[in-house]
């Protein structure tokens, strides 16, 4: 019998936190439920779970000590689970080690989703199997890593080296948003300023090359005020 994959939900709003295990439990998840951070954290420690969701607004402490302290001792992916007007909350717990975060109010499916994305990545580091070894595919879009080759619809599309380096870093963690600072900080190094605009004069030309309409993109999407996010692999 398989085990059954455990997610610890950190979230002190009751009809959320049952609305989330409702869902999880009926995709055969198992759920440890903690409403306070104290006990979440705890609950993290003892329990090993495979995944936790914390919603940063917490009535005992603040979401972005949890990111930190979790993060001290394991690489368990974290979603956060966050209010529509936080956006600087979003970055934050990217920045400090968190993987994703999904936005209230959400539906099953985004949920379920953004699970699965946060599942598959955290098990493509634990079997050491990283994407890089193998191309990207989504759509018409392919992305040969080690041979720097990108093609749509068979037709090889020319990138500058950043350019490439930002569609690489961007497929590679297909399904999740990356932040303007670590794409930045990716491709121009630790001590560039944190300017947007060369990223975005980047962006539009990556767009130009790779989409079918830069205007409607459905490879690489734009996360306002917080980053980019590629589209998930077939
Ligand atoms: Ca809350």
């Amino acid at each position: 019998m398989n085990q059954k994959i455990k997610i610890l939900v950190i979230e002190d709003e009751k009809n959320i936190l049952s609305f989330i295990t409702s869902v999880l439990t009926a995709q055969q998840y198992q759920v440890i439920p903690a409403s306070t951070g104290r006990d979440g954290l705890s609950q993290a420690a003892s329990q090993c779970p495979d995944l936790i969701l914390l919603d940063l607004g917490l009535p005992d402490m603040d979401g972005m000590n949890i990111i930190k302290k979790v993060r001290a001792w394991t690489s368990v992916p974290i979603i956060v689970i966050s209010a529509r007007t936080q956006e600087d909350d979003k970055v934050q717990a990217l920045d400090n080690g968190a993987d994703d975060y999904i936005t209230k109010p959400f539906g099953n499916p985004e949920l379920l989703a953004r699970i699965r994305t946060a599942l598959r990545h955290s098990n493509r580091m634990q079997t050491d199997d990283p994407l890089a070894l193998r191309p990207y595919r989504s759509g018409n879009l392919h992305i040969d890593f080690e041979k720097h080759l990108v093609t749509r619809d068979g037709q090889e599309i020319h990138l500058t080296q950043n350019e490439f380096k930002i569609v690489a870093l961007l497929a590679k963690n297909c399904g999740r948003v990356l932040t303007y600072d670590r794409l930045i900080e990716h491709i121009w190094g630790p001590y560039s300023e944190n300017d947007n605009t060369i990223l975005r004069v980047n962006m539009a030309n990556i767009r130009r090359k790779l989409e079918p309409n830069p205007a409607e993109p459905i490879y690489i999407f734009t996360e306002i005020g917080i980053g980019y996010r590629m589209a998930e692999e077939d």
